[in-house]
């Protein structure tokens, strides 16, 4: 059986549910004919301190300045050559010891960092190497090696980034972001979802998620629309952020909520929410599309996620909200005003690519076959 191996590491939440996502399409696709493995290669094949990264990432991402500096220096052709190259002497042994630990018939990235390292790694032993890329719209120059044999995009401007940063077109294909076939199948009607979540049948709920990690100024948040008494049943989930969840338990709550910590049941939460309020997170982004959910989002990371702002703003899926008291004003709106989200969610699920993770799944195995 040919072996897929997939390259992420969790930092934030995205990497690892693209992954996911593509497996469960390849399955969809081709019913037990691969073998695939995941491997955090952060975590377990790079030197300290990137071997944190999963650690590092959410209070890094709280620096916004120095992330947007970071982002802003090292965005360019030249210049994103020259980090891969000095940084490559000191991951080049892991890299080595990934790819020999980890034999594989096709390679595919879903994560920015192994794209330059890896294959260069592999250099007298090449693999197949495809690149997924996870970010939607605003994507930096290391997602785009010309070493990868094929890179997937998941939008028309991320592709126009690539042949600006130098790919070949035809290595360039649009298929839309990876989200898990799930969110795309009937899991039952909203009222049924809604009781067995025990949420109140009567008043719209507004789901409040900061991606993987729990990231962003959740506490603030949901003070400000407790405090403003919003006609909503309030849900949260908190992702890995286990104190945030533990402190929005003992606040003095004036109106229905339920906080939950990391879920594997994303689709279950957002098909039975009406008002998604979000940082602008390329995955949650992506997920609340296919759902309908009209989007507030209060936060984006600096360059990464910025594009993902226009994108729903463009597309009239979305408030964006910087502000807590701009988002209590989103969100009540959006609760009291039935034919405002109605609208707001149409335009949401017309932005949406539901078979994204089957076509990717299709893509790699087409990549492989051509390879031999
Ligand atoms: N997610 C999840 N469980 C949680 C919280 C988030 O599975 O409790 C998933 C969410 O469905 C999405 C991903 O984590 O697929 C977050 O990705 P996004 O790109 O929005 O943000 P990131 O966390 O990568 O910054």
């Amino acid at each position: 059986m040919k072996r897929i191996l997939f390259l992420f590491s969790d930092t934030g939440g995205g990497h690892r549910a693209s992954a996911n996502a593509i497996i469960e399409g390849l399955e969809l696709e081709y019913p037990g004919q691969y073998e695939t493995q995941m491997v955090d290669f952060l975590r377990y094949y790079s030197p300290p301190p990137l071997k944190y990264s999963p650690e590092i990432y959410p209070p890094l991402a709280k620096m916004k300045l120095v992330w947007k500096g970071a982002y802003a220096a090292s965005n360019g052709l030249k210049r994103n050559q020259f980090v891969n190259h000095v940084s490559y002497p000191a991951m080049a042994h892991l890299s080595k010891k990934l790819i020999e630990e980890n034999p594989a018939d096709i390679i595919v990235s879903v994560h920015h960092f192994a794209n330059w390292i890896i294959p260069r790694a592999m250099k007298r032993n090449p693999t197949p190497f495809v690149t997924v890329v996870t970010d939607m719209v605003s994507t930096h120059a290391i997602w785009y090696s010309p070493t990868a044999d094929l890179i997937i995009v998941p939008t028309m401007q991320a592709r126009n980034r690539g042949i600006r940063f130098g790919i070949e077109p035809d290595k360039l294909v649009v298929i839309g972001q990876p989200v898990s076939p799930v969110f795309s199948q009937d899991i039952g009607p909203k009222e049924k979802l809604r009781a067995d979540l025990g949420w109140e049948p009567d008043r719209p709920v507004a789901l409040l998620v900061g991606g993987g990690d729990g990231m962003g100024p959740l506490r603030k948040l949901v003070r400000s629309i407790n405090e403003a008494e919003l006609p909503v049943t309030l849900a949260v989930i908190c992702g890995r952020n286990e104190t945030l969840a533990h402190d929005l338990e003992s606040l003095e709550w004036k109106i229905p909520h339920h906080i939950y910590g990391f879920t594997t049941e994303m689709p279950k939460y957002m098909k039975a929410a009406d008002i998604f309020v979000t940082k602008a997170g390329p995955g949650s982004v992506s997920e609340a599309f296919i759902c309908g959910l009209p989007i507030v989002m209060y936060s984006c990371m600096p360059g990464q996620e910025e594009g993902n702002v226009d994108y729903v703003l463009d597309g009239g899926a979305g408030i964006w909200a910087p502000k807590a008291k701009s988002t209590v004003e989103a969100v009540r709106q959006l609760a009291t005003d039935h034919a405002m989200r109605k609208e707001y969610a149409t335009a949401s699920a017309n932005l949406a690519r539901p078979d994204a993770a089957r076509g990717i799944a299709r893509a790699i195995v087409g990549q492989l076959e051509a390879s031999g």
